[in-house]
């Protein structure tokens, strides 16, 4: 790689305007009338007006910038001219032997190059002055000249400037020129964050020749504030193609107070033509926070090198300081993820939540809504929830995005399918083929067959179907307060959601295992085991119709958060087994992995059931549920039935439920919400020490409840406070449920990609909240 001089440190060209009228008409063939000086940093520049009324740009280059530099400018200009015509970029105008540039001789016969281009209209402009529209045309024809410059390439454009951010650790040489000990210190953390999380990555990046320095100073605006001209290519390099935007973001905006809201604008519009790839938009603000400390330790440099001298004082580092300021006073994460949030073009946002809630209460006056100040979520990122004034939230709620919001994975296997084929399961595609193998091999022995559907009910819906298809019976089991779906077999099973008196006459109810509060107390000798004798009775009263299936949800969730020990489950199973019905295991909550002991939580109970049920995380928020069953029950549905349903099993659901599988795999989520469940659940038994309103904490991995109540001693449930508590959790950003006959329990359900460092937010919060309640 050669080492360009820099241009500034070398004075720029002085030929007298005598000199240049001469030199235009010698070798351009183009006679001045008047020759007027044009501001540059580096070069010398004429605009000249001919008798005739034409108009053309006289560039006299800075001896910085040998014959090479320009012939890469020269073929870059004519490379953009050819595939993008319409960029406003200048035309090299030949000389009269041809040639792109001509030596001239200037003061003391120093020899200059000389070039002559089209002349560009338009006018300067402070930045203060632009709209957001032509913030975001700027960002627009940043990207289109990026992408006119993609398949261009010249050897000289692998030149060394120190304003490519790729050599940004080359300015901690300058640090010691910043006099100012907390600028230094600031520009030393850029420059660290730089060598820690963006410096490893830039070279697995897009690269290409970009132009490297678009700002308003190499630019000319026309009265509709887009850019009508590109004038200098004197910083093109070859390079990571997202410098060339965090250039343009970092040296446009300095200085505006609302630089970061404007960076989004420009970031946006740039997006709109040329995609960011998550990689690049990940670096934006470390490398726009880069760029802004290279400019402020550079004009350090340069100001003790040169005291005093206007051109290198009149800089733009004061509004590069204000930038930066900007941005670490926001937090690099919280500009990163706006910055990141612009390239995406989120496509819900900013519309204002009181207007959103009153055309949602016109329009869906049926669908309930958490909180009373409801939550308006434009957002999620791994455990994280983003509402749309900003404000993020801990989501300790939500089971479906099992392997954290937008995992990329799952996002891209849902983008590729539904580009390439999105049909139905009448045609033979591997996708559902591969997924119902990879589920059945997860299953006990007897559970081969597989019915891909689209939601928790469907799928406990054909249970019943094929229970009673199979027993030839017609009589349900399930506990005091369960739930299993909308439909109206399902809702049929939900005594959760039955009005007084609408228990249907073919489903009896048996008391869930509530050691806490239930009729037999964890305390007590055999007591999961009593609670399974009472299935007994259960089964009694069905009558004539007989048990076809009993359907259970392992960790009890909708009953509290039970999360009984395996014996009661075993037992459970012996008793329905024993009656002739079958077992329906509903992993519908507890399912993979939450549980921390396998993908399904069942197994460690080591039962085998008939049937299984899948559903919400399934698809990471994709709608996709599933039934595992055993060939021969499903054998017993008649021919005549046939069991298909559009969306069921189609490839784009079936391709989210694979990469589902695939990141609970790779990321060690099973083992993981084990860990992290533990540790939370032993934080929560210690804040119990502290907060009498605590009386149980119980769970699975990461399925946990915390009883409250109001009276340890009389277990009274605290359902007020429940409610109360996690409206306060809300307001401390976090968000939990309560759930059981009571609503007395928190309902701590987060996806699998919690942490520790998630766990101790929440408890923080937690002590702070239940502090508070006292
Ligand atoms: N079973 C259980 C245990 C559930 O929690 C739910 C949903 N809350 C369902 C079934 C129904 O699933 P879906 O909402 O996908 O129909």
């Amino acid at each position: 790689m050669v080492q360009r001089a820099d241009p500034l440190v070398v004075a720029p060209p002085n030929l007298t305007e005598e000199a240049a009228r001469r030199s235009l008409l010698e070798h351009f063939g183009v006679a001045a009338e008047t020759l007027t000086p044009l501001a540059g940093e580096r070069d010398q520049n004429f605009r000249a007006d001919t008798a005739g009324g034409q108009r053309f740009l006289f560039k006299i280059s800075n001896p910085a910038d040998d014959r090479t530099i320009l012939d890469l400018q020269a073929a870059a200009l004519r490379h953009i001219q050819l595939v993008n015509p319409a960029l406003p970029v200048m035309r090299v105008l030949p000389g009269l032997a041809a040639q792109d540039h001509v030596a001239v001789t200037g003061y003391n016969d120093q020899p200059y190059l000389a070039r002559l281009f089209t002349f560009l209209p338009g006018r300067r402009m402070p930045n203060d002055a632009l709209s957001t529209a032509a913030i975001r045309s700027f960002g627009q024809t940043t990207a289109e000249l990026g992408r006119a410059l993609r398949g261009f390439f010249h050897p000289a454009a692998d030149y060394e400037i120190l304003w490519d951010l790729k050599h940004a650790s080359r300015v901690r040489e300058l640090l010691p020129h910043i006099g100012d000990d907390g600028r230094r210190q600031q520009v030393q953390r850029v420059l660290d964050r730089f060598e820690a999380n963006v410096a490893p990555v830039l070279p697995t990046l897009r690269a290409q020749v970009v132009h490297g320095d678009l700002s308003l100073d190499n630019v000319l605006l026309d009265d509709e504030q887009r850019i009508s001209g590109i004038v200098d290519f004197g910083d093109m390099t070859h390079t990571a193609l997202v410098c060339d935007l965090a250039v343009a973001v970092a040296d446009v905006l300095h200085g505006r107070d609302d630089a970061l809201d404007a960076a989004e604008a420009m970031i946006a519009g740039y997006a709109s033509v040329t995609p960011l790839e998550d990689a690049e938009a990940a670096l934006l603000a470390d490398l726009v926070a880069t760029r802004l400390a290279t400019e402020v330790a550079i004009s350090a440099w340069r100001n003790e090198l040169y005291p005093g001298h206007a051109a290198y004082s009149e800089t733009g580092e004061p509004g590069c300081r204000a930038f930066l300021d900007g941005i670490e006073a926001a937090g690099f994460d919280a500009a990163g993820r706006r910055f990141r949030d612009a390239a995406a073009g989120l496509p819900y946002r900013g519309v204002p939540t009181a207007d959103l809630l009153a055309r949602r209460r016109r329009v869906l006056p049926s669908s309930p809504l958490f909180y009373r100040d409801p939550v308006h979520l434009v957002r999620g990122d791994g455990a994280w929830l983003f509402d749309a004034d900003g404000r993020r939230y801990l989501d300790c709620y939500n089971n479906v995005p099992v392997v954290g919001h937008g995992h990329p994975q799952v996002a891209r296997a849902v983008a590729a399918q539904q580009r390439t084929l999105a049909t139905h399961s009448r045609y033979l595609h591997e996708a559902i083929v591969e997924l119902a193998e990879r589920l059945t091999g997860t299953m006990p022995g007897p559970l081969d067959a597989v019915l891909v559907v689209n939601s928790g009910s469907e799928a406990n819906d054909l249970a019943w179907r094929i229970a009673r298809a199979a027993t030839g019976r017609c009589g349900a089991l399930v506990t005091g307060h369960a739930y299993h779906g909308l439909t109206e077999a399902t809702h049929a099973l939900s005594p959760e959601e039955w009005a007084s008196g609408e228990q249907p006459a073919h489903v009896a109810t048996v008391p869930a295992p509530d050691g806490y509060r239930g009729a037999f107390r964890r305390d007590q000798d055999g007591w999961t085991q009593r609670y399974a004798g009472l299935i007994d009775d259960a089964v009694l009263a069905l009558g004539d119709r007989g048990l076809a299936a009993m359907y259970a949800d392992p960790g009890f969730t909708a009953e509290g958060i039970l999360a009984p020990p395996p014996d009661y489950l075993a037992a459970a199973a012996g008793r329905v087994s024993a009656a002739g019905g079958l077992l329906v295991a509903d992993e519908v909550q507890a399912g993979y992995g939450r549980a921390g002991t396998g993908l399904w939580s069942f197994a460690a109970s080591g039962i085998e059931p008939d049937m299984v049920v899948l559903g919400k995380p399934m698809g990471n928020g994709f709608p996709v549920a599933a039934l595992v069953v055993r060939p021969d029950l499903l054998a017993a549905v008649p021919r005549q039935t046939e069991l298909f349903s559009t969306f069921g099993g189609n490839p784009v659901a079936c391709s989210a439920a694979l990469a589902v599988l695939d990141v609970i795999e790779a990321e060690g989520l099973v083992q993981r919400a084990g860990q992290t469940g533990s540790y939370l659940r032993q934080g929560l038994l210690g804040l119990a020490d502290s907060h009498e309103l605590i009386g149980d904490v119980r769970g699975t991995g990461l399925l946990i409840g915390v009883e409250l109540v109001t009276d340890r001693q009389a277990r009274r449930p605290a359902a007020a406070q429940a409610r109360q508590l996690t409206e306060a959790m809300r307001q401390r950003g976090v968000l939990l449920g309560a759930t059981g006959p009571d609503g007395n329990v928190l309902k701590i359900r987060p996806p699998l990609v919690f942490g520790r460092e998630h766990a101790d937010l929440l408890l923080s919060r937690l002590d702070d909240a239940l502090a508070e309640m006292r």
